[in-house]
C-alpha cells in the first residue's frame, strides 16, 4: 500500500525498502547487494544464469539487459512479489579488452552500449512507471573515472560511461520534483572478476600490438592493485539513503584524487600525465610517420613539405 509519507526522503525512512541490483552474481553488483541486504534492503539481484546454488543474503532473478524481455519479467516478478521497489542499482556491464578505437567492429562497439548504456535505459524505463506512482525511488547508476577521464585504448567503454553520465545527469533534472532522484558512482580500479570477462576486440590492427599489450599489462596490475568492492558498495549506500543525494560520488581515495585532478588541473597536465603514465609516445616511437624520439610529425604537414 503506497503512502504519502513516501512522497518525499530517503528510502531508508520505509520500514523495509527494496532494491533490486544488475548483476550481482560478482564484483560490484554482489558486493552492493550484500551491502544493501545489511542495511536493512530487501534485496534482489540479477545474473544471466538466475540464482545458483550457494547462501547469499539475497533473493536471486534471471536476467539479462540486453533483452526487453528478460527486462520486463525480472521487474514484473519482483514487483509481484513485493508491490514496490524503492531502489534500482544499474551495475550489470563489461568493457572490451585495451584495443584501439578503431579494433571493434561497429557490431562489437553496438554490444558493449547494448549492455552498458542501453541496458540502464532499459531497466530504467521499466522501474519509472511503478516509481512515478509511488512518489519515490532511487536510481543509481555505476559508471567509472572513464565517465569523466577518458582513458586511450578504452574509448568505447569510456563512451559508454559518458553516455551514463550525461543521461544520468539529464534524468536526475527531471524527476527530482516527482520524488526521484539518479546519481552515478565513478569507481577506479577494482579488483573483481572484470578483467577476466574482457571482451577482445575483433577487429584488431598489427600496427596496434604493442601497444594494445603493454595498456593490458598495466590494465592488469592496476586492477589487482584497485579498490575491494566493498569500497564502491559503501559509496553505492550513501547516495540510496542520503536525504540530498549529489548527483556524482567519486567511490574511494583513488577516484576521488582524478576528480579532483580533471576539475582542477589543467587540461595540458593531465593530458601529458595520461601519456606518461601509459608511456604512449615511446609505444609508437618505432612507426613510420615519427621523426626523431618524442616527437611526432604532424603527417598532413609532411606530406606538404614533401610536395
Ligand atoms: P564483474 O565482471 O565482476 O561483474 C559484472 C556483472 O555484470 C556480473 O554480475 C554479470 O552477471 C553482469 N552482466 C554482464 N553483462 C550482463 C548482461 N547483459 N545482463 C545482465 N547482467 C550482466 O565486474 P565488476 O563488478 O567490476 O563490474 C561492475 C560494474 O562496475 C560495471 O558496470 C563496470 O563497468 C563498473 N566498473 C568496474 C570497475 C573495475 O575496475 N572493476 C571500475 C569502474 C567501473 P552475469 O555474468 O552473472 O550475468
Amino acid at each position: 500500500m503506497i503512502t504519502d509519507n513516501l512522497l518525499e526522503g530517503s528510502p531508508m525512512k520505509l520500514k523495509n525498502p527494496v532494491a533490486l541490483v544488475t548483476g550481482a552474481s560478482s564484483g560490484i553488483g554482489k558486493a552492493t547487494a550484500e551491502r544493501l541486504a545489511t542495511a536493512g534492503y530487501k534485496v534482489y539481484g540479477t545474473s544471466r544464469r538466475g540464482a545458483t546454488s550457494g547462501q547469499r543474503a539475497f533473493e536471486m532473478l534471471s536476467l539479462d539487459v540486453t533483452s526487453d524481455e528478460s527486462v520486463a519479467a525480472a521487474v514484473n516478478a519482483l514487483l509481484r512479489s513485493e508491490g514496490r521497489l524503492d531502489l534500482l542499482v544499474n551495475n550489470a556491464g563489461f568493457s572490451i579488452a585495451p584495443a584501439g578505437a578503431e579494433e571493434s567492429s561497429i557490431e562489437q562497439a553496438r554490444s558493449i552500449f547494448e549492455t552498458n548504456f542501453f541496458g540502464i535505459l532499459r531497466m530504467t524505463r521499466a522501474v519509472l512507471p511503478h516509481m512515478r506512482r509511488q512518489g519515490s525511488g532511487r536510481i543509481v547508476n555505476i559508471s567509472s573515472v572513464l565517465g569523466f577521464l577518458p582513458a586511450p585504448y578504452m574509448a568505447l567503454y569510456a563512451a559508454t560511461k559518458h553516455a551514463i553520465e550525461g543521461y544520468s545527469e539529464s534524468l536526475d533534472h527531471e524527476l527530482r520534483t516527482r520524488g526521484i532522484r539518479v546519481s552515478v558512482i565513478e569507481p577506479a580500479s577494482t579488483n573483481t572478476q572484470f578483467d577476466a570477462n574482457l571482451l577482445q576486440p575483433d577487429a584488431t590492427l598489427d600496427e596496434y600490438r604493442e601497444a594494445r599489450a603493454a595498456v593490458a599489462k598495466r590494465m592488469t596490475e592496476m586492477l589487482a592493485a584497485g579498490d575491494q568492492p566493498d569500497v564502491v558498495a559503501d559509496a553505492v549506500l550513501k547516495a540510496a539513503t542520503a536525504t540530498h543525494p549529489k548527483v556524482r560520488y567519486a567511490a574511494g581515495a583513488a577516484a576521488s584524487r582524478l576528480r579532483l585532478l580533471r576539475r582542477f588541473a589543467p587540461a595540458g597536465m593531465v593530458d601529458a600525465g595520461i601519456r606518461k603514465t601509459l608511456r604512449l609516445d615511446a609505444l609508437t616511437e618505432s612507426l613510420p610517420h615519427r621523426r626523431g624520439p618524442g616527437q611526432i610529425v604532424d603527417l598532413a604537414v609532411d606530406d606538404r613539405l614533401g610536395q
